[in-house]
């Protein structure tokens, strides 16, 4: 199955188990995609303490960048004086840039009307303002592949009456954003809100669906609500998301949620954990997560993980590691970052193996057990 449109030509490659994990691959103006995919985070126009490169043999095809954070000042007139995102990040491949409501709507003193968001900049700065038609200007300037809907995400656990609210106005939003132009490169996703309220969900897919997007994302998730509430939205709302375009789960997150989502049809991920963790020093392996702090890895000679192929593991211990990380060297930070993308980047590109394979669901039971019984030891 294959479809081409002006900004996205994507394939179905493969389907496995009962609820449709899929192995996919899209090709934006800047390259492959290869889906199941995890896109490293790099809000401020940067991957926090790893060279583009680095996040680049990582595995990772695509990133993302956030639209609210690249808006403040004049960032977005210096990434387009730069020639875009692309050049700005010395980031060759695909980008993907959030529409800024979701750091917009977690900001104290904001007031929503059917317009948009008005909101406060800090002190002694006037008031800002963010509609459909702001975020996609700022959007094609900053000349992203994909582009992200202006949505408004409701509290997880705010009542449902205000969260159907809260829905219609981003589908009215989101009519707006595709009345909008953008660059002829750039292809527009469609945000599924609804809560934990699944015939707000199935409202929401029939919405977004309407609209005919180049792509659809489930949002509005990963905001407090726990692993169940959150498959079960997955549960109920990928089915109802066209075969033929990617599906992105915006804010997931830990292997485990992934893993899980994949397993429901879910392509697209993007998650500031694995880099937040590394900074902190906390390391994933096939075994669990590893604090290099602690004690027992005072002596250890062996790198993070044998099997891991990135700098880090290849170069060295983790008695060293530890060293690096309790005498705040920033290299400590950048190590343990490759290695921890790295992770996902394998996570990812087993997925897609073993969705080939036909397999996904016992090779991810596996996995799980192995994952869930260690400490990274
Ligand atoms: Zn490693």
């Amino acid at each position: 199955m294959a479809r081409r449109g002006p900004e996205l030509q994507f394939e179905l490659l493969a389907v496995d188990g009962s609820e449709g994990a899929r192995r996919s691959r899209f090709t934006s103006a800047h390259g492959v995609v290869e889906c199941p995919a995890f896109m490293p985070v790099g809000t401020q126009g940067s991957v926090k303490s790893a060279l583009p490169r680095d996040v680049a043999e990582t595995g990772a095809d695509v990133i993302l960048a956030n639209t609210y954070h690249m808006s403040l000042d004049d960032r977005t007139d210096l990434v387009e004086r730069a020639g875009g995102l692309h050049s700005f990040m010395a980031w060759d491949r695909t980008i993907l840039t959030d529409s800024g409501g979701f750091q917009v709507f977690s900001l104290p003193g904001k007031e929503v009307t059917e317009d948009g968001v008005s909101f406060p900049q800090g002190k002694g700065k006037p008031r800002l303002f963010l509609d459909p038609e702001a975020s996609m200007d700022i959007q094609r300037r900053l000349g992203a592949d994909i582009v992200m809907a202006f949505d408004e995400c409701a509290p997880w656990d705010a009542d449902q009456h205000s969260v159907k609210d809260s829905l219609e106005r981003t589908a009215r939003w989101a009519r707006r954003c595709r009345k909008t132009p953008l660059s002829t490169h750039q292809a527009l996703f469609g945000i599924v809100q609804g809560g934990v309220h699944k015939e707000l969900r199935e409202r929401g897919a029939a919405q977004m669906r309407e609209l005919d997007f180049p792509g659809y994302a489930i949002g509005g998730v990963s905001v407090g609500e726990g692993f169940e509430r959150m498959t079960r939205v997955v549960k109920w709302t990928a089915p109802l998301l066209p075969d033929d375009r990617p599906r992105y789960l915006m804010g997931v997150g830990l292997p485990e949620d992934i893993l899980a989502a994949v397993e429901l049809g879910m392509d697209m991920f993007d998650c500031v954990i694995p880099t937040r963790y590394a900074r902190g020093g906390t390391l994933f392996t096939r075994k669990g997560k590893l604090r290099i702090g602690d004690k027992k890895h005072r002596h250890e000679a062996e790198p993070i993980e044998s099997k891991c192929g990135c700098y880090a593991c290849k170069s060295f211990s983790r008695m060293a590691l530890r060293h690096l990380h309790y005498a705040h060297e920033p290299l400590f930070e950048m190590l343990a970052t490759i290695h921890n993308l790295r992770f996902y980047g394998d996570l990812m590109a087993d997925c897609r193996r073993e969705i080939e394979r036909g397999r996904f669901g016992e090779w991810k039971a596996a996995w799980l057990r192995r994952y869930g019984a260690g400490t990274g030891a």
